[in-house]
């Protein structure tokens, strides 16, 4: 494109030099040198109608309007120049003058200045181009004025009245040319910083050359020394063939740049603005010096549109100040909602949107100083989600932080507004229940909250069932400062935990004893080890249709040298948090299958001994070998290990999880799955873990007499077992109706106190001893 550029340029100015030489070389030869000055002329504007017309056509949406009115000053421009070569050549009238010549050269400059406006129209504002116009008009004031007074007349006074046309052409047209002139040049000035400018200054500089030609034509027809073929011909052409320049230059950009429709908005057009002050200082000077009415007319009005225009400039100073208070009151409104959203940040939680610690902490000490004053009380709740580590753990953290925001909003719906709620971090939250002064209001809140979380979530598509643990804490019979408020309410939370989740707790000061307590375990558990305080209790299993036992549970208790035999529900949960639990669990699993192996070898019944695994033991790396190791340290065989998982066990790292079991399960090991049906796990899940026996939960066992779910549900886990090749054993049978109601469910293994409770070794021995003589 730019070599285009190149071409063309260097094509004008050969095309403009030969039309000198022309003009020289044939000076003398009147009628040749009218025949190639009009050609050359005609043959120009063809040239630049031509790329005119292709630029328009490939010029982009935003520009085909400007490039179309400049298509038509050129087209009007070759109509002016064929009326004179007709005119001239053919009907060889010496004055060319004719009106049409002089309306298709008016609809040329005013499609130029046209075309100006609405390029610069399109870029500024219609307010910008009121102003603009008033200027221009104030400026032609002085135009005009002088034109009249200094041209019009004295020509006038020179010439007779039929050649009045002649007279306005010689005048008013120049005039007309310098302002169309004026105006083009203005409007294209005040693009400034513009992308387009090289064409639009290129169109300006034609339409120069063209109204000085102008100007030159006119003075050379008053002064009677104008004939075709002048030295001023070739410029014509030349401002012309610039027009087409302008053209290629504006395809040239389409291809290279993005034209933008933006530009500086640079309202200071310096010529603009001074201009008019100028011309009406001048207009002034010269009617005072010339005294002349025409002056004096145009003076007056040159200041009238002045105060037009300033007027004008004032109401829309009074628009921009109403923008600009609007604007101010918009951002105002933004900043307050801004410093709104960062207050919310710094005082609530940003995942469930509850308040957060922060807040909490100042709500309370409120609370206290209000219930103080008013001789109040008011209740502090204290939540923790059960099991949320092994959600986070198991099914990521975007499901965590889904159950999160599930259960603030359940929180949300089931709660007053007299309840502050917060999120302390993690799964814990805590409720500032005001306006509660009887512990039974708090019962019922509690278990509106319970409630409100025994719905599942769905999550995936999966049920999931969320529980919590509650500890409350009263104002003031628990405490009157924050500190002890909250410490309260914590080891309440505590204690809920421990007995059995899933409930609330009050705070009494045995919960204090009861946490000591805990911390003493946690204390004595490291040497109880070492100590040999440890020991296993066995619990037979049976078959009922034939009275014999065909397993055992092996059961730890603590015998504990002055607190004497603790449960294992009082540290094993410790013993799991603080890691002791594999050791622990491995020094079971060893006495158990030792144990076992020496009844074998005394020739007392063969069965299969059942052996809690931990879910913190069956993580470890090296669980199996660990079970490979002690099988050969006791020389049992694997068929007689029953490990006895739970079903949290099996979610917790599945694949993980399920590979350690294949390997178990082809070492010939046997597994259970304890507690069945109080865990999550679906149906799917038992597909994927290769289980011998499921353990139904003794909760389900002990509620078959007086709860008819309980009993569908066993009877369910009874026909999955079935469905799906699995033994199954009712543990915590107690009462004969319940096992008669088992048996009728076609369970033959139980297990349970109606039986025998957890026995130490050497009565499980007696007890062996027993059976075997039986059966002998
Ligand atoms: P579990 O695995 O469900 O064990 C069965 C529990 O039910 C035992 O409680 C047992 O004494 C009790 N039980 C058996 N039959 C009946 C009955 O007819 N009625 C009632 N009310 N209870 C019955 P225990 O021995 O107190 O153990 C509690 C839990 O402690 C066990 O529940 C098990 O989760 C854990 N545990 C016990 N020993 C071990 C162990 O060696 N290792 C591990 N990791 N956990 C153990
Ligand atoms: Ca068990
Ligand atoms: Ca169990």
């Amino acid at each position: 494109m730019d070599r285009i550029k190149k071409t063309y340029s260097a094509f004008i100015i050969l095309y403009v030099s030969i039309f000198y030489l022309l003009i020289f070389l044939f000076r003398t030869k009147h009628s040749y040198l009218t025949n190639i000055s009009d050609t050359l002329q005609t043959l120009s504007s063809i040239i630049t109608l031509v790329i005119l017309w292709k630029t328009c056509k490939k010029s982009n949406s935003l520009r085909k309007r400007f490039w179309a009115i400049i298509l038509i000053g050129c087209t009007s421009y070759l109509m002016s120049q064929l009326t004179w070569d007709y005119n001239e050549i053919i009907l060889g009238i010496y004055t060319p003058n004719s009106i049409y010549v002089a309306i298709f050269w008016s609809i040329t400059g005013l499609s130029y200045v046209f075309a100006a406006f609405y390029i610069t129209y399109e870029k500024k504002n219609t307010d910008w181009l009121f102003t603009l116009i008033l200027d221009i008009l104030t400026i032609m004031c002085l135009f005009i004025a002088v034109a009249l007074f200094y041209i019009l007349t004295p020509v006038m006074e020179r010439m007779s009245i039929y050649s009045l046309f002649l007279a306005i052409e010689y005048t008013v047209y120049p005039v007309g040319d310098l302002v169309c002139l004026f105006v083009t040049f203005s409007l294209f000035l005040s693009l400034t910083d513009d992308s387009e400018k090289c064409y639009l200054a290129l169109i300006s500089l034609a339409f120069f050359i063209l109204s000085i030609s102008n100007l030159f034509y006119s003075y050379l027809c008053i002064t009677k020394n104008y004939s075709t073929g002048n030295l001023i011909d070739p410029l014509w052409s030349l401002a012309t063939l610039i027009i087409g320049l302008a053209g290629i230059e504006y395809t040239n950009l389409i291809h290279t740049k993005k034209i933008s429709k933006k530009t500086k908005n640079n309202n200071t057009i310096n010529l603009v603005s001074i201009a008019p002050i100028l011309s009406v200082i001048s207009l002034f000077i010269l009617a005072i010096v010339q005294q002349n009415n025409i002056i004096t007319t145009f003076f007056e009005v040159s200041i009238i549109l002045i105060m037009i225009k300033h007027i004008f400039i004032i109401l829309q100073n009074t628009k921009l100040i109403l923008k600009l208070q609007e604007l101010n009151e918009n951002l105002e409104s933004k900043v307050l909602a801004r410093t709104k959203a960062l207050s919310h940040i710094a005082f609530n939680d940003q995942l469930t949107g509850l308040a957060n610690r922060r807040f909490f902490e100042t709500t309370l000490k409120n609370s206290i100083q209000f219930s103080k004053d008013k001789n109040k009380s008011f209740a502090l709740l204290f939540l923790d989600l059960d099991s949320f580590k092994s959600i986070n753990d198991t099914l990521g953290h975007y499901s965590g932080d889904i159950v999160l925001k599930e259960v603030s909003k359940r929180l949300k719906e089931c709660l007053t507004l007299d309840c502050f709620i917060s999120r302390q971090g993690g799964d814990e939250f805590a409720i500032i229940a005001s306006n509660i002064d009887t512990r039974d209001k708090v019962k019922e809140l509690s278990q509106e909250i319970l409630h409100s979380l025994s719905e599942p979530i769905l999550l995936n598509n999966h049920n999931l069932y969320v529980t919590c643990s509650i500890g409350i804490s009263m104002y003031p019979a628990d405490g009157i400062t924050f500190d002890e408020l909250m410490k309260h309410a914590d080891s309440a939370m505590y204690c809920s935990k421990a007995c059995g989740k899933n409930t609330y707790e009050f705070y009494n000061s045995s919960i204090d004893a009861l946490i000591s307590k805990k911390s003493a375990i946690k204390h004595k558990l490291h040497s109880a080890i070492t100590n040999n305080e440890f020991v296993i209790y066995y619990q037979p299993q049976y078959d009922v249709l034939t009275n014999e036992i065909i397993g055992a549970e092996a059961l730890i208790r603590w015998s504990h040298p002055t607190d004497g035999i603790i449960p294992p529900s009082d540290f094993i949960p410790i013993a799991e948090e603080s890691g002791l639990i594999d050791t622990l669990g491995k020094w079971i699993l060893k006495s158990a299958c030792s144990q076992v192996k020496k009844w074998q070898d005394k020739g007392l019944k063969s069965f299969k001994i059942g052996v809690n695994v931990s879910p913190h033991q069956f993580k470890q790396k090296s669980f199996v070998s660990d079970i490979c190791n002690i099988l050969r340290d006791t020389n049992l065989s694997p068929k007689y290990l029953d490990l006895e998982i739970t079903e949290t066990v099996g979610i917790e790292n599945t694949s993980n999880a399920i590979t350690k079991i294949h390997i178990l399960k082809k070492l010939g090991v046997k597994i259970s799955i304890d507690d069945f049906g109080t865990g999550y796990s679906s149906l799917s899940y038992l597909t994927k873990i290769p289980a011998d026996t499921l353990k139904i939960d003794k909760s389900f066992i002990q509620n078959i007499n007086n709860d008819s779910t309980s009993k569908t549900i066993v009877s369910s886990i009874i026909a999955v077992g079935k469905n799906l090749n699995l033994e199954v054993i009712a543990e915590g049978v107690e009462t004969k109706e319940q096992l008669e109601f088992l048996k009728s469910q076609d369970c033959i293994q139980i297990q349970g106190y109606l039986f025998s409770k957890p026995i130490p070794t050497d009565e499980f021995e007696k007890l062996l001893e027993r059976t075997s003589t039986k059966s002998k």
